[in-house]
């Protein structure tokens, strides 16, 4: 399979007319072909009717129905071979094994998603019985989620593909039966023309309506802006900049009919240094923390931007170990240009703060759009006075607060935007501390790990990336893990609806033999 350039509309192959643009390999700033085309308001239009034709019909289909055509776009996706991985490399300048891991994690996420729309939890099947003598009487009530409608993905320009068209939004949209209109990112529009095709494949393979996948191209505001704002569209998934996930939220709000935005923004995700895991450790963490900083060149949303200790000679220790691990650290190149401009600027913007010193460096790159990695330091007691030092700098860069003691810490932490994760390193003796910091962090973060480091997400089951604002826009959802599909799923009741007119799912029987809350019970019988 080739790269045309072409956008994919249901099943037909468009050459847009806007605005001409080329991927860019940001290794080699060379240009690479095909050229595409921004999307005309007619394709987004277009691509929207589509697959508001096409929601009744493949939210009826089955969940075995989806659980394969899931499956099958996995298959399709990994057919692509190195054809795939060779695109998203040039396109992104990310290494060949990373990809391969990444193509990975892409075609089991489907499949994860396979196996939850089998074992039917995602449906919350809820019955409570009819209660005619009880006064007032209660009627029969039963209750299923059921798909929201079209969705509009934004793929993500550090995943090329396990947050990009066929990533975690696309899946959970997909298996919860809702029709996806996706916008390429422009940084990896081949890539994203690749896998788009793959899934277009696996829809006509599966025989389903051709508007339940449409990719449009487009670099600029417009297209997505016309998407989200389209009244098809009924729910947004977005990865990418705080301002551009404040925009596509107005956007949404300003609707005839207002829809949720599930947005992940911005995170520094800070990592708790306490007093005794600092003395055991402190070097060892410092190298581990340094690795964790520079990988895939900082830009994970997961990338530890925050790191907070206790002064005293265990914090001396650490800082001498992080400085001189750093320092040996290569330069890297970024995703594109635009990203590597961003975490200059951002750098500059550090760099001119009263208080805040930066005290190591990695090695200067000599290639087109490189960065490297980046230390400054500071006091709790600036940090707090200064919300400049709160902002994601998106690549390889950190701020280490010395606090004075414990209080100064959790001071800290009270005043912390939302954060995808914490990270609290912490042996036997700091658990009092640590304690006291948990359910602060609790109210902070959508995920707190010990003893690790915060990049590495797994998609399973209790998984959450998400969190609150900025973390993203809605704190009660997730984008990776299986509760993922919640956000396009939301909850009918049935009240006294007729035997026969109930949906499977809610029938006496139980003929889907689903796991269900019956008065209040789990029940399969
Ligand atoms: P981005 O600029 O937010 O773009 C993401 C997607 O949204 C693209 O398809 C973009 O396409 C579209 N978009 C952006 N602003 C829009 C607007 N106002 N209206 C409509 N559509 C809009 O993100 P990026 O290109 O990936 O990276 C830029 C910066 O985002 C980075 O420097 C970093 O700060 C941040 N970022 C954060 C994360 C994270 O996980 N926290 C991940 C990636 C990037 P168009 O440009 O064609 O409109």
């Amino acid at each position: 399979m080739t790269t045309t350039g072409e956008m994919l509309i249901g099943a037909s192959t468009v050459r847009g007319t806007d605005e001409p643009f080329h991927a860019i390999n940001p290794a080699t700033g060379e240009t690479l072909e095909p050229v595409f085309h921004g999307s005309s308001s007619a394709d987004v239009a277009r691509a929207c009717e589509l697959a508001e034709a096409a929601f009744d019909t493949f939210r009826a289909t089955s969940p075995e129905q989806r659980a394969r055509f899931l499956e099958a776009i996995a298959d399709r996706i990994e057919a692509l071979g190195d054809t795939l991985i060779e695109r998203a490399h040039a396109e992104s300048a990310l290494p060949i094994a990373r990809l391969q891991g990444e193509r990975g994690r892409t075609t089991g996420q489907l499949r994860v998603f396979a196996t939850v729309l089998r074992a039917g939890r995602w449906q919350a099947a809820t019955l409570d019985s009819a209660l005619p003598e009880r006064t007032p009487p209660r009627p029969d009530l039963r209750m299923q989620k059921i798909a929201i409608g079209p969705v509009a993905v934004f793929g993500a320009s550090n995943f090329p593909l396990a947050f990009s068209v066929a990533g975690g939004d696309t899946a959970s949209a997909l298996a919860a039966g809702c029709p996806v209109v996706a916008k390429a990112h422009p940084a990896h529009p081949g890539t994203s023309e690749l896998v788009g095709r793959a899934i277009r494949k696996a829809v006509a393979d599966a025989g389903l309506p051709e508007g339940v996948f449409s990719l449009l191209t487009g670099a600029g505001h417009t297209v997505g802006t016309e998407l989200v704002a389209h009244p098809a569209i009924q729910a947004v998934g977005f990865t990418g900049s705080r301002s551009g996930g404040l925009a596509l939220m107005q956007v949404a709000s300003n609707r005839a009919q207002p829809i949720p935005v599930y947005a992940e923004m911005s995170s520094i995700n800070p990592v708790f240094l306490l007093p005794e895991a600092l003395a055991a450790r402190g070097e060892a963490i410092a190298r581990d923390l340094a690795d964790s900083l520079v990988l895939g060149v900082g830009q994970f949303c997961t990338n530890p931007g925050l790191l907070l200790a206790l002064e005293g000679p265990a914090l001396d220790t650490f800082r001498a170990a992080a400085r001189a691990a750093v320092t040996t650290k290569p330069a890297g190149t970024m995703l594109t240009p635009g990203i590597q401009h961003a975490f200059e600027q951002g750098i500059g913007k550090l760099s001119d703060i009263d208080g805040l010193a930066r005290t190591a460096s990695g090695r200067a790159g000599t290639g087109p759009n490189q960065a490297c990695a980046a230390v400054f330091e500071t006091t709790a007691q600036r940090f707090i006075a200064d919300p400049r030092m709160h902002a994601e700098v998106f690549g390889p860069s950190t701020v280490l607060v010395a606090c004075r003691d414990a209080e100064e810490m959790l001071a800290v932490t009270r005043e912390l935007e939302g954060q995808l994760t914490a990270t609290v390193q912490a042996d036997h003796g700091d658990y009092a501390l640590a304690a006291q910091l948990l359910p602060l962090l609790e109210c902070k973060v959508g995920r707190v790990l010990f003893n690790g480091y915060p990049t590495g997400v797994e998609v399973s089951y209790a998984m959450v990336h998400g969190g609150p604002f900025p973390a993203t826009s809605d704190t009660r959802s997730t984008s990776v893990g299986t509760t993922a599909m919640d956000r396009f799923l939301r909850p009918v009741c049935y009240q006294n609806v007729p035997a026969e007119l109930l949906p499977a799912a809610l029938q006496d029987e139980n003929p889907l033999y689903l796991w269900r809350l019956k008065d209040g019970k789990p029940a399969q019988a």
